[in-house]
């Protein structure tokens, strides 16, 4: 404990030092690195308007998302009900997959259908998604996969309103959205 003493005359020495320097500018260190990285650098494949196909390894997607997309994209997860601000948004635009870039849903196809992830009667084209059986947890549901990484998104219902009557159940963490400007 005898170093406590040493405290009050090492904070005196110090309060000198900064009175000496006082009248020069004070450096400030920031990180304008990290803040400045922009989504291409993070992520090389995301493209709104390549369509080729992404094949890459857990290991390499891990590296480039987030681990909350990761953990839906490549670890098949579910988001929490009601979790997502898109399940209620009514802004005009477009849904991409947030993996990737891929175009996947429009705004108008977009309805509330009360099941607590952003709902969708059919994706902005046929090629938008990938369509998998999907035997777990007990039930037999349809996946519905990133058409162009393969990430997974959700599952589709069909108990969805008109036109396709079909209800895509989307986890919102997987859409990245651009509003129509
Ligand atoms: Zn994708």
């Amino acid at each position: 404990m005898k170093y406590l003493l040493y405290i009050p005359f090492m904070a005196a020495c110090l309060l000198l030092q900064q009175c000496s320097f006082s009248q020069q500018p004070v450096k400030k260190e920031t990180n304008q690195k990290k803040t400045n990285m922009t989504e291409s650098d993070k992520n090389p494949v995301y493209s709104r308007q390549r369509t080729d196909k992404v094949t890459l390894t857990d290991e390499e997607w891990k590296k480039i998302l987030p681990d909350d997309v990761y953990s839906i994209a490549r670890l098949k997860g579910t988001e929490r009900p009601g979790s997502s601000p898109f399940e209620h948004s009514k802004d005009v635009g477009t849904f991409y997959c947030k993996a990737c870039g891929n175009p996947l849903f429009r705004s108008d196809a977009k309805f509330e259908s009360g099941c607590g992830w952003p709902s969708f009667y059919e994706p902005v084209s046929k090629t938008s998604i990938i369509y998998t059986p999907d035997n777990s947890h007990g039930m037999q549901r349809t996946e519905v996969q990133c058409g162009r990484c393969k990430a997974h998104l959700g599952h589709v219902f069909d108990d969805g309103p008109p036109p396709t009557g079909l209800r895509y159940c989307i986890n919102g963490v997987i859409l990245d959205f651009e509003k129509t400007k």
